[in-house]
């Protein structure tokens, strides 16, 4: 890996004068440089990602975001902008000296729109933040998910974040009805009126969605709000022989839609320091929520109990402690779904699979083998056989630019890259990522 210790001396004068001109706009606090200050904004959350910057720059406001944003275009000095930093695909840190523009302190919250049923919030809200904010008033945010406490508004949807609420609110895209961003030239575009049927030409909030910070830097969202679901929640986990058992469990009450493998349920059990919640062992397991308890076969192992969520979101951070596992999210046909789990399973290592069932995602994990390239290779072409994605919800990032050569035209990748062009023509916007591998 290039280090700054690489850099020439004009370089090295080039980086010291920018480091000084960004203190002036966002004050020398705010400018972070020294290696135990930036260790956290320069690694990524699995800790397989990790480069070096020149520099961490903390805007407080848009204005500051426009400033810092121009200087590094003017120095020719690429940015990786960063929300919570829990992205899971290599997109969210430096890898070769970029500045990083965390967009942390950008915590804007508006008063909740209560007759329209929206809401404008900053970048750097937590989801977490913005889902207190809103159940306040008695509306709910549509996407929830396992890293929400650190997750941003504007890194989910820089990603198009996905969760455990897609089966019944859609995707992030779903929720954005507008946005401010920063170009990369510094100038600002700011559609935040919320108008809920809009046909005047091109939709152009909706081209930031899931564009992993290479076209533009979001500083605001305009967000559509979910009523908020009071009542009873039931949660219930059931032992299954493929996944796809589950989906008859879907209905207008289903909240939430989850299966794991038995790996997936035995290391949480272990990591927890709890016994198999189930009666017996099963293949699979799928876990449901919904307002009424679903009908089930009397001969079905099936518990219900709100606390299983915690077996399913503590598999994450079950699996970090065995290693660090080579991480694919991906998504298959749901008519492929069985197929496909049971030949990722027989892959080579200690392959660990759960998702989103509902959407047919797929996160698969697998522990063991060293070289990430081999294993990338053996899921992804699994996937790319079974007509899927190869970003189901984490996005593209630095892990997965190469194989959207298997899933993309070529036409489709001229076109994209006419339009990062247009938009960040010195290509100073996450660099690392690109969503149109050259031929
Ligand atoms: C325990 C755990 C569970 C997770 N579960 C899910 C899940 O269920 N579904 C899901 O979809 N993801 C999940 N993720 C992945 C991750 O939380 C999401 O990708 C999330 O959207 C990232 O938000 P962030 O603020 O941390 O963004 P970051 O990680 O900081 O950045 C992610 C990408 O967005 C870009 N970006 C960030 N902010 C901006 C901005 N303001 N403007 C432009 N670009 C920006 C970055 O450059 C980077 O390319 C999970 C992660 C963890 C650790």
């Amino acid at each position: 890996m290039t280090s700054e210790s690489e850099l020439n001396t004009i370089e090295r004068d080039l980086a010291e004068r920018l480091r000084n001109q960004l203190a002036e706009v966002v004050g020398s606090t705010q400018v972070l440089t020294e290696q135990d200050m930036v260790a956290g904004y320069v690694t990524d959350w699995t800790g397989a990602w990790s480069g070096w910057t020149r520099a961490v720059v903390r805007p407080g406001t848009v204005v500051e975001v426009q400033q810092v944003v121009s200087l590094c275009r003017d120095a020719g000095v690429p940015i990786v902008t960063q929300g919570g930093n829990t992205g899971l695909v290599g997109g969210s840190v430096p890898h070769r000296g970029e500045v990083v523009l965390s967009l942390r302190r950008l915590t804007r919250l508006d008063p909740v729109d209560t007759i329209s049923g929206q809401v404008t919030a900053g970048a750097g809200v937590t989801i977490a933040a913005l889902r207190d904010h809103v159940r306040r008033s008695g509306f709910d945010y549509g996407v929830d998910l396992a890293s929400r406490d650190s997750a941003t508004i504007g890194g989910t949807i820089a990603t198009n974040a996905g969760g455990i609420r897609v089966i019944a609110n859609g995707d992030t895209r779903r929720q954005v009805l507008g946005l401010e961003v920063v170009l990369a030239d510094g100038t600002v575009i700011s559609r935040l009126a919320g108008i809920e049927k809009d046909s005047a030409g091109f939709d152009l909030s909706q081209l930031f969605v899931g564009s992993e910070g290479t076209l533009g830097v979001i500083t605001s969202a305009r967000l559509r709000l979910a009523p908020l679901i009071g009542g009873e929640r039931h949660v219930v986990l059931l032992g299954v022989s493929h996944p796809s058992q589950g989906l008859e469990l879907r209905g207008p009450r289903v909240t939430a839609l989850e299966f794991l493998s038995h790996s997936c349920l035995a290391i949480v059990s272990a990591h927890l320091g709890r016994r198999l919640p189930t009666t017996g062992e099963h293949p699979y397991y799928v876990l449901v929520e919904s307002s009424r308890l679903p009908q089930l076969d009397p001969n079905a192992d099936a518990v219900v109990d709100e606390r299983l969520w915690e077996f399913r979101e503590a598999i994450t951070e079950s699996l970090s402690t065995q290693g660090v596992p080579h991480k694919f999210d991906v998504g298959v046909p749901l008519a492929r779904l069985d197929e496909f789990v049971g030949e990722v399973e027989l892959l080579d290592g200690d392959v660990f699979v759960f998702g989103h069932l509902a959407e047919g995602n797929c996160h698969v994990n697998v522990l063991g083998p060293t070289d990430y390239e081999t294993v990338a290779d053996q899921v992804l072409g699994l996937v790319v056989d079974h007509g899927g994605t190869v970003a189901s919800e984490h996005g593209i990032g630095v892990a997965k630019g190469r194989w959207l050569f298997h899933t993309t035209s070529p036409a489709e990748r001229a076109a994209i890259r006419r339009i990062k062009h247009a938009l960040d023509p010195q290509g100073i916007l996450n660099p690392a990522v690109t969503f149109a591998p050259e031929e």
